[in-house]
C-alpha cells in the first residue's frame, strides 16, 4: 500500500525551505544536511499521526480501490463496500502504524550509531552521548573526534579543525587559545572557539563547552529546515515504478474486460463490477509495505549481530558486495599487541631480557614510555594497544609509567597521525630539550644520521641501515609488528613543527605480536566459497602484513602485496592488469584506498571498505558499503560509513554480506509469492469474462486474500533463516532486475497452476444447476487455500523436503492463521453475509482441501525431480 516510510528528499526539503534559510546558498545547506542526516544533532519537524494516515491513502492503486468500493455500492452490493472501505482503513493503520514502528527502530539503529564525546565528570575522564553534553562541560578532542557542541578552547595541541559543515570551506582550520579582545571576527576566523559540527582532523585540545543542541551555531541553521529521512532503497523505487507500471495495465485491461461484458450484453453495473473484481485481484495491496517490513527486519537482526546499518540501501547492496576491502590491525588480528623481541646496540634479545645498565637499551625503553600516551594501571589498559604494550614492557621491569611520566613532564609534543607514522614529545633529559620519537621503521631511518650504541652516538651509515632493514625483515616475516625509536637533541624548549622530526639518532626496535581473530580464518574462507575477495589493507609494514595475511588465507601462492608508494607509481591500465592478483596492500594512504574502490569497481564489482580515521571517510562515501568500526573508529568514519562495526571484527563484515543476500533472497520469494497468486486471480476472472461465466470472485474476496491471507505467509517468507548453501552462490550482479525472466516465468506458471484449480472448483460448485453462489464460495476458498499452501513452495528454490517444514516456524504460525482466518469467513453467521458466502457441504470442503493442494503437490513434484538432476 501506499507506504510512506521515507520522506522526502534532501532536495525537495531544501526548496522548501529556501526562502527561510537565511541567506543560506543551497549547495551549503544540501551539505549541511546531508552530513547531518544519520547522526542529527537537533531534532527537527517530524510528521503527524493524521498526516501519515492520509497520506496512506495517496497510492494510485488505493484510489482504483476507493472506486471500486463506489462501484459496488452502485450495484447495490452495500457489504462490499463496507468491507472495502473497512480494508482500506485497516490497511491505512497498519500502514502508519509500520511508518512509526520504522521510524523509531530507526531512531534506535541511529541512537546507537550516534557520537560520543570525552568529557570530564567527577574529576574523571568519560565518554557520553553527544546529548548528555551540557554548558560548562569540559570535552576532551583529538584527532578524528566530531565535535558535539560549541566551545572555547582553554588548552591546545596544534588543534586543526575542519568546519566545511558551517562554512563550506573544506580546508582545516588551526585554533589558538588566544583571543584579541574586542576584535570582531567571523564565524570561521573565530580562532579560540570550536563549533558543533565540525570535525577534528589533526591535532588535541580542551574545550569548555558554551553551547549544546539549538544553541549552536549549527543548530540555530538547523532549526530553520526540517531533518531529512532517507530515500527510498533502488529495490523499493523498482518496485514502484512496477506497480505503476501495473496499474496502467490493469487499467487497460479493465477496459477491455468491461467492453467484452457489455459486449456479451451483461448490464452496466454488472460488467463494472467484473472490471473491479480484476483491479483487485492484480493489485499486489501489500508488496510495498512487506518489502519495507523484510529490510527493516533485516536491518534489526543485523544489529543483534553486531553490524548497525545506517541506510537501508545498505542491506541490498550488501547481497551484491564481491570485494570486501578489510584493515589489518583490530579487524584482521585482536589488536592485543605484546611486545616480543627488541634490538638495540646490535643485540636482538627477548624483551623480558632487556639489560637496563646498557645505556641504548635503557634509552629505548624511556622513549617506548614517555612517547605514548596508554596506561596500563591494574591490569586495565587505556589507551592505543601498541602502546599499553610498550607500557607493559616497563611494567616487567619496575617502571610505572603515569609516575615516571610525572617525572619527565612532556614539554610539547607532535601527534601520531597515520599519514606520518610518527609520534613525538618533547622532555627534558638531563638538562636537554630532547624530542624523543616513535614510528614506522622505514619512515624513522629515512630520517636517521646518527645511531645510539654503548660506544656513544655513531654516524648511521647505509651498511648500518641496512643491517637495521635486515633485523626488520627478519621479525617482519614471522607477522610481528616492529616500531622504530630515535630522538634529536633541541636547542630549546618551543613548539615544535614537522621540521624537527629530522635528523634523527636512531636508538633501537620494539616488535609486538598481534595474532590473527580466530575467526578471521573462516570468515576468509566463507568468503572465498562465496565468491567474494578479501583484500587486506594495512597502514602497516608490507612484510609483515603479507605474513598475517598467508597465515589468514588472503594471501595466497600467486597473490601480490603491494606498498602504498609502488601503487602510487603505477598507471590506472597497469593496476587494472594487476588488481585482481594483489591481496595485500601496505603502508597505504587515504588516497590509496579511494583507488583501490576505483579499480574494482571500474571492473564492475560492489566493494565494501573498512576505515578508522578521519582521511578515510572521502574512501568510505566512494566505497558502496563504507564499514566504520564501532569501538576504534572516529566519529567522521561512523558518519561517513554505511554500516558500523560493533565489535570491529571482520567476521561481522562477512556475516552481514550473507544476511544481505538473504533478505534479498527472501524478498525476492516473498515477491514470486505474492504475484503468483494475484496472477492466479487473474487468469481466472479474465477466463470467466471471456468464456461467459458469472464472476469467480466479489472483490472482498480478493482483497481478503491479497490482504491478509497472503500477507502473513510473504512476512514469514521473509523470515526464512539463511542456509549454508548461500555460501554457495555467486554475488549476485546488481544490475540484473528483481523481476527477472526466470521470475516472470515462475510467477505465470505458478499463477496459472493456482488457477486451474480455483476454475475447476468453480466449475464444480457451478454444476448443473449453475449455482453461481456455490461457484464462488468454492473458488474463494480454493484460491485463499491454495495461495496458503503455495507460500510453503516460496520459501526457497528446493523441495519442501530438503527445506525442512519446521525450519521456519513462522510460515507454520502463518499457515494456521491463515486458515482460521478462512474458517471465520466461511462459518461465522455475520462474516458470512458481508462475503457472500454460501453454506458448505463437508463434500465441497473436501474437494476444495483436494484442489487447494494439488498445485503446492504438482510444484513439489517439479522440485524434488529437480534436486535430483542437480545432485545426480
Ligand atoms: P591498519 O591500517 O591495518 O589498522 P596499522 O595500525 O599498522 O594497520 P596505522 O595505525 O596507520 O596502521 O599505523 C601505521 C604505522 O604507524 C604502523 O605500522 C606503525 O609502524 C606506526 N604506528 C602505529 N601506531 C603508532 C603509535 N601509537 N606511535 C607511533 N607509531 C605508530
Amino acid at each position: 500500500m501506499a507506504d510512506t516510510f521515507f520522506n522526502r528528499s534532501v532536495e525537495e526539503v531544501l526548496q522548501e525551505q529556501e526562502s527561510s534559510s537565511g541567506g543560506l546558498s543551497n549547495a551549503q545547506a544540501a551539505d549541511r544536511l546531508k552530513k547531518y542526516g544519520p547522526n542529527a544533532l537537533v531534532e527537527g519537524k517530524k510528521k503527524g499521526v493524521l498526516q501519515v494516515f492520509l497520506e496512506q491513502f495517496k497510492d494510485l492503486l488505493v484510489v482504483i480501490l476507493i472506486v471500486a468500493a463506489i462501484i459496488s455500492m452502485l450495484s447495490g452490493q452495500g457489504e462490499s463496500t463496507i468491507v472495502i472501505f473497512a480494508v482500506l482503513i485497516l490497511n491505512a493503520i497498519l500502514g502508519t502504524v509500520q511508518y512509526f514502528k520504522a521510524e523509531k527502530s530507526l531512531e534506535s539503529l541511529k541512537a546507537m550509531s550516534s557520537p560520543t564525546a570525552k568529557v570530564l565528570r567527577g574529576g574523571a575522564k568519560v565518554e557520553v552521548p553527544s546529548k548528555e553534553v551540557v554548558p560548562g562541560d569540559i570535552v576532551f578532542l583529538e584527532a578524528g573526534d566530531l565535535v558535539v557542541a560549541d566551545g572555547r578552547v582553554i588548552e591546545n595541541f596544534s588543534l586543526k579543525v575542519n568546519e566545511s559543515s558551517l562554512t563550506g570551506e573544506s580546508e582545516g582550520v588551526e585554533k589558538t587559545e588566544e583571543v584579541i579582545p574586542g576584535e570582531k571576527v567571523a564565524l570561521g576566523d573565530q580562532k579560540n572557539m570550536v563549533f558543533s559540527g565540525s570535525l577534528v582532523t589533526y591535532g588535541r585540545a580542551t574545550v569548555v563547552v558554551t553551547g549544546t543542541g539549538m544553541h549552536t551555531e549549527i543548530g540555530k541553521i538547523a532549526s530553520l529546515m526540517n531533518q531529512t529521512q532517507q530515500r527510498k532503497t533502488p529495490l523499493q523505487q523498482s518496485l514502484d515504478d512496477f506497480s505503476k507500471k501495473l496499474a496502467v495495465i490493469i487499467l487497460a485491461i479493465c477496459v477491455v474486460v468491461f467492453g467484452l461484458s457489455l459486449y456479451r450484453e451483461m448490464p452496466i453495473l454488472d460488467s463494472l463490477m467484473f472490471a473491479v473484481a480484476l483491479a483487485v485481484a492484480a493489485i499486489p495491496e501489500a508488496l510495498s509495505s512487506i518489502v519495507t517490513i523484510v529490510l527493516a527486519m533485516g536491518t534489526q537482526k543485523m544489529a543483534k549481530e553486531n553490524a548497525i546499518i545506517k541506510d537501508l540501501k545498505a542491506v541490498e547492496s550488501l547481497g551484491s558486495v564481491s570485494v570486501i576491502c578489510s584493515d589489518k590491525t583490530g579487524t584482521l588480528t585482536q589488536n592485543k599487541m605484546c611486545v616480543q623481541k627488541i634490538y638495540a646496540d646490535g643485540q636482538l634479545l627477548d624483551g623480558k631480557d632487556l639489560q637496563l645498565p646498557n645505556d641504548p637499551q635503557r634509552l629505548l625503553l624511556k622513549i617506548a614510555i614517555l612517547a605514548s600516551d596508554a596506561t596500563s594501571v591494574d591490569g586495565a589498559d587505556i589507551g592505543d594497544p601498541t602502546e599499553v604494550a610498550l607500557v607493559q614492557l616497563g611494567d616487567l621491569f619496575g617502571v610505572e609509567e603515569v609516575a615516571y611520566r610525572q617525572q619527565h613532564p612532556r614539554l610539547g609534543e607532535i601527534a601520531f597521525d597515520s599519514d606520518r607514522k610518527l609520534m613525538s614529545t618533547l622532555h627534558d633529559i638531563d638538562g636537554t630539550p630532547t624530542l624523543l620519537t616513535k614510528g614506522a621503521i622505514d619512515v624513522m631511518l629515512g630520517r636517521a644520521t646518527k645511531i645510539f650504541t654503548s660506544k656513544g652516538v655513531l654516524p648511521l651509515d647505509e651498511a648500518g641501515k641496512q643491517e637495521i632493514l635486515r633485523v626488520n625483515n627478519a621479525l617482519s616475516e614471522q607477522g610481528l609488528r616492529v616500531l622504530a625509536f630515535g630522538y634529536r637533541p633541541l636547542d630549546a624548549v618551543r613548539p615544535l613543527t614537522l621540521e624537527d622530526e629530522t635528523d634523527m639518532t636512531f636508538v633501537g626496535l620494539i616488535s609486538m605480536i598481534d595474532p590473527p581473530r580466530e575467526e578471521s580464518v573462516q570468515a576468509v574462507a566463507d568468503a572465498k566459497r562465496a565468491g567474494i575477495r578479501t583484500v587486506m589493507i594495512t597502514g602497516d609494514h608490507k612484510v609483515t602484513a603479507t605474513a598475517i595475511a598467508r597465515k589468514i588465507g588472503i594471501f595466497t601462492d600467486g597473490d601480490m602485496a603491494l606498498e602504498g608508494v609502488e601503487l602510487d607509481a603505477m598507471s590506472d591500465e597497469e593496476l587494472d592488469q594487476k588488481l585482481a592478483k594483489i591481496a595485500v596492500y601496505a603502508r597505504v594512504s587515504p588516497e590509496n584506498k579511494i583507488r583501490i574502490v576505483d579499480a574494482w569497481q571500474r571492473k564492475g564489482r560492489i566493494v565494501s571498505m573498512t576505515g578508522d580515521g578521519v582521511n578515510d571517510a572521502p574512501a568510505l562515501k566512494k566505497a558502496d558499503i563504507g564499514v566504520a568500526m564501532g569501538i576504534t573508529g572516529t566519529e567522521v568514519s561512523k558518519d561517513a560509513a554505511s554500516m558500523i562495526l560493533e565489535d570491529d571484527n571482520f567476521a561481522t563484515i562477512v556475516k552481514a554480506v550473507l544476511n544481505g543476500r538473504n533478505v534479498y533472497e527472501n524478498i525476492k520469494n516473498a515477491i514470486q509469492f505474492l504475484l503468483s497468486g494475484n496472477m492466479a486471480a487473474i487468469l481466472c476472472v479474465l477466463f470467466a469474462s471471456i468464456v461467459g461465466l458469472p464472476m469467480p470472485f466479489a472483490p472482498v474476496h480478493l482483497l481478503f486474500i491479497n490482504l491478509l491471507t497472503d500477507s502473513l505467509p510473504a512476512i514469514a517468507i521473509g523470515m526464512e533463516p539463511a542456509r549454508k548453501d548461500l555460501l554457495d552462490r555467486k554475488p549476485r550482479d546488481p544490475k540484473e532486475p528483481i523481476l527477472n525472466r526466470s521470475l516472470l516465468g515462475k510467477i505465470f506458471g505458478q499463477g496459472l497452476l493456482i488457477g486451474i484449480a480455483t476454475m475447476a472448483a468453480f466449475y464444480i460448485g457451478y454444476g448443473s444447476t449453475q449455482n453461481a453462489a456455490l461457484a464462488m464460495t468454492m473458488a474463494f476458498a480454493t484460491l485463499t487455500l491454495a495461495r496458503l499452501f503455495h507460500g510453503f513452495n516460496c520459501r526457497g528454490e528446493k523441495s519442501i523436503f530438503r527445506l525442512g517444514l519446521g525450519s521456519n516456524k513462522y510460515s507454520l504460525m502463518a499457515f494456521a492463521a491463515g486458515i482460521v482466518l478462512l474458517a471465520a469467513v466461511l462459518l461465522l453467521p455475520f462474516l458470512e453475509t458481508l462475503f457472500q458466502v454460501a453454506p458448505l457441504t463437508l463434500a465441497n470442503v473436501g474437494m476444495i482441501v483436494l484442489l487447494a493442494i494439488l498445485p503446492t503437490v504438482c510444484i513439489q513434484i517439479f522440485k524434488v525431480i529437480r534436486d535430483l538432476v542437480k545432485k545426480g
